[in-house]
């Protein structure tokens, strides 16, 4: 198999800072375009197993990337937020 690591390491980062995005709307939707988004912003890090997910998430912890991770998510989550997709804001 192969996997990108970032996909699965931006996801967790969604799930733990959505609140603090003070998006418009977070459904499935909208979470996915932010996912979408962003993953098209950073340099993807393919895996070939789900193992190896964990090396990478500890690799970006150590080097302290993961605020830069977060700083793209942020502003993707802005993005999205201004210009929702979903059915739900279509006002
Ligand atoms: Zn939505």
């Amino acid at each position: 198999m192969i996997v990108n690591a970032l996909e699965k390491i931006m996801e967790e980062l969604l799930d733990e800072y959505i609140d603090q995005f003070h998006m418009e709307c977070t459904c499935p939707t909208c979470r996915n375009d932010v996912l979408a988004l962003v993953l098209n912003r950073v340099q993807p890090r393919y895996v070939t197993s789900e193992d190896k997910i964990t090396y990478v998430r500890a690799e970006f912890f150590d080097r302290q990337q993961m605020t830069s991770l977060l700083v793209s998510l942020a502003e993707c989550a802005r993005i999205v937020s201004e210009n929702p997709r979903c059915d739900n804001r279509k006002a």
